[in-house]
């Protein structure tokens, strides 16, 4: 089956629909008024680009980095032309125009929508990278279709999966054919405020389709209506200039100009809020989670043409304290400086040089830490939002898609403020303010600018800010949130053996039965779990550490080598050297990781001894397509022989080495770390494991290599004293130890200050 109806579809249908499909359907299915329609499957793509087999070239095509514009483009056109070119199959064009048959009299103006099987999570809004296509006829259906086949290699799609780390292979389209609603009025609704989560319900409303609502090209008249009392607190009447319409000869979707009547005229009747609101409750009740509605009106009847989780609320913050009003009214800031006012689209304060960009090929002068000014948001501006410290637009509210995108980046924006184009200068400097809705003219001090992410954790306590970066420890991809709300200034060591372990299987044999690829992917989505949480904070990644003990638990265990002691065996980089069949995918892993934009990533090689060991890892590296004068790597002192050839180890190049005390104590005193009979003499303490730890500091001072610690001992206080005494570079601990260490290394540091001027 090419195709399946809305009837039949339901929320967990995601992979069969999409986000968008499998929404419309869960709506249909809860008895909310949906127009009519169906889904050309997410399978159905799929097979058109491996029965053509243009399914490899177009990945290759799209592995590019997504921060060089130009590369961008020629991806996206590669990509787009591939698809456009390849027959569609006979029997699924007839499948499809058959369904498209029976939707109204059978010749039906629709709307063919992208629906990509990664859109619309809940963890990250892929809002308005799709194609979308608006009264469409059976003459152009199955062309409308590529092309929301083909959006999904747009150049905006290609460079947010990149940055979100969704590799392109895992991602699916379907594509919506719904039946159009021929819209009088439409627009969006946030059942909670889209920053702050307090309980209103924001509604959009313009004249016309809902395009110019959601695209931000008018800006639409803002309701915020309270949700316990149902009143509407605040109405901002907007000056819609333009409204989006199908033109009656040609059917397509053209812009016409308001009438003068109407420019200034309320678009919603409070009928028509009351019904929304009722709407809003119910899909908000049906979800169990706060959404984002698409809505029209025609003739009288308000439809739901999508909904989505806002994907922006703060977690901690259930907006009941938020003092804060929403909408134009927030913009009521005073002050002789404020130059222009709009809405607070995305909160924070950033002072930059405003950059006027008028087109897409002028964002390339959007420099890092410029504040972009242009007319409408657009979803296309991406790339440069994540450079720009700021956005500010004439049009558009903060519903729209890119306000949306803006919000989940972390970058302040002020939206709608009419003519920010034509007021503000190019080359001014500023200040915006995301959360009062203002543009000022000048720079704050560094101080007073404030960045949304700390917005976004509300409950972290304040973090005592320390010269020694104090970071922690990673195992389980998914504690990565958590350790990220530390505060941590990055995190020391990311072990992957949880990763693997997990497997099930030994390495060997999953990569027998799954290929390599698989392999390759599975460590690339649990390092991007820690590198995505934690960006730009560094992350040091280690390749895989596991005694041969702990592998022969696994399927495929039995093949591996017997030995009396494990510990000292077949482990860490010596494994990896010897054997270098999985040992260089986890570094093809790393590299797809530095690909797709994980430039916080840093390599680090386990159980090294000397230089040899280094200077072999360092060359398989390479062989990897990995720099090592461009990225950052370093190695684990984990013996004493790597202690006591750290000179050695640094003419090799590393940038960082890394105290392993679990290992390096019981390779100094010959204890066995897992044997509870000499467990009591087990001691990183000791004062030959601490003189191996001191000397090497010293020397890496000297030869201007960093130090950290990532073993069990980073959290224990007389280890943090000593270690800042010494001059190390940083320390990682637990998640549970952060905010002591972070403590101590501070009472450590402010009293060798204080000796120092004693
Ligand atoms: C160490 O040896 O201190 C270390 C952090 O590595 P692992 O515990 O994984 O051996
Ligand atoms: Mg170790």
């Amino acid at each position: 089956m090419a195709v399946v109806w809305l009837d039949d579809v339901r929320a967990d249908d995601l992979d069969l629909v999409g986000g968008k499909g499998a929404s419309l359907g869960e709506l249909t299915g809860a008895g909310l008024p949906v127009p009519p329609g169906f889904v050309v499957t997410a399978g159905t793509y799929r097979a058109f680009i491996e029965d053509a087999g243009i399914d490899d070239e177009l990945f290759a095509a799209v592995e590019v980095d997504h921060e060089d514009s130009e590369a961008l483009q020629a991806a996206h056109e590669t990509a787009h032309d591939l698809i456009m070119e390849t027959p569609m199959p006979d029997d699924v064009r007839e499948e499809i125009l058959d369904a498209y048959r029976s939707v109204g009299e059978g010749d039906a103006f629709v709307a063919v929508r992208s629906s990509a099987t990664a859109e619309d999570l809940p963890d990250a809004s892929f809002a308005g990278q799709q194609e979308t296509f608006l009264n469409v006829t059976e003459e152009d259906l199955l062309d409308r279709v590529k092309e929301c086949w083909a959006s999904l290699f747009s150049e905006r799609a290609i460079y947010y999966r990149n940055r979100k780390g969704f590799p392109h292979d895992k991602v699916d389209i379907a594509v919506v054919v719904q039946q159009m609603v021929d819209a009088e009025k439409s627009g969006v609704m946030f059942t909670r405020h889209p920053s702050t989560g307090k309980k209103e319900i924001i509604i959009e409303a313009a004249w016309g389709l809902g395009e110019a609502v959601v695209s931000g090209t008018v800006s639409p008249d803002n309701y915020v209506i309270s949700r316990e009392t149902g009143e509407v607190e605040t109405a901002t009447i907007a000056d819609k200039k333009t409204m989006c319409v199908r033109d009656e000869e040609s059917g397509e979707t053209v812009m016409r100009d308001v009438p003068n009547d109407r420019r200034h005229e309320r678009v919603l009747t409070d009928d028509e809020v009351s019904r929304l609101l009722e709407l809003g409750e119910l899909v908000e009740d049906h979800y169990e989670t706060p959404q984002d509605v698409e809505w029209a009106v025609y003739e009288g009847e308000v439809y739901m043409l999508q909904s989505r989780p806002i994907t922006t609320i703060a977690e901690a913050d259930d907006g009941e304290e938020d003092e804060s009003d929403s909408g134009r009214s927030r913009a009521a800031a005073t002050g002789d400086d404020v130059l222009i006012r709009g809405l607070g689209a995305s909160p924070g304060i950033a002072s930059g040089r405003a950059r006027i960009v008028t087109k897409l090929d002028h964002l390339d002068q959007v420099a890092e830490g410029d504040i972009i000014v242009t007319e409408m948001t657009m979803p296309d501006m991406v790339p440069a939002m994540k450079r720009a410290a700021g956005i500010v637009t004439d049009e558009g509210g903060m519903t729209s898609h890119a306000a949306i995108v803006s919000r989940e980046l972390g970058v302040p924006a002020v939206v709608g403020t009419g003519d920010g184009t034509k007021t503000l200068e190019d080359g001014e400097v500023v200040t915006i303010d995301g959360d009062k809705g203002t543009v000022r003219e000048g720079e704050e001090p560094e101080e007073k600018q404030r960045q949304p992410v700390e917005e976004a954790r509300p409950k972290t306590p304040v973090k005592p800010m320390t010269a020694t970066e104090v970071k922690v420890n990673v195992s389980i991809p998914e504690a990565a949130e958590r350790a990220a709300a530390t505060g941590a200034d990055g995190v020391g060591l990311l072990r992957i053996e949880h990763m693997v372990l997990t497997l099930g299987k030994t390495p060997e044999r999953f990569i027998e039965q799954n290929g390599e690829r698989a392999y390759v992917d599975e460590i690339v989505s649990g390092v991007r779990e820690a590198a995505e949480e934690f960006y730009p904070r560094p992350v040091r990644v280690r390749t895989l550490d596991a005694p041969t003990d702990e592998f022969r638990q696994l399927e495929g265990g039995e093949n591996e080598p017997r030995e009396h002691n494990p510990m000292l065996g077949y482990r860490g980089i010596r494994r990896g050297l010897d054997n270098p069949s999985v040992f260089r995918l986890e570094l093809q892993a790393f590299r797809r990781l530095f690909d797709m934009g994980y430039d916080n990533l840093e390599v680090m090689f386990p159980l090294v001894n000397d230089a040899e060991d280094v200077l072999r890892a360092k060359e398989h590296m390479r062989e990897a397509g990995i720099d090592p004068e461009k990225r950052e790597w370093g190695v684990m002192i984990e013996t004493p022989a790597a202690a006591l050839c750290i000179e050695e180890l640094a003419d090799a190049g590393i940038d960082f080495a890394s105290f392993g005390t679990n290992d390096l104590t019981q390779y100094t005193l010959a204890v066995d770390r897992n044997n509870e009979h000499v467990a009591d003499i087990y001691d990183e303490l000791h004062p030959a494991v601490l003189k191996l730890i001191g000397d090497t500091v010293e020397t890496c001072r000297e030869v201007g290599v960093k130090t950290s610690i990532c073993g069990q001992a980073g959290s224990k206080p007389k280890m943090v004293q000593f270690l800042v005494d010494k001059g190390v570079s940083s320390i990682s601990a637990n998640i549970d130890a952060v905010r002591d260490v972070q403590h101590e290394v501070k009472r450590v540091e402010q009293r060798l200050l204080l000796d120092s001027v004693r």
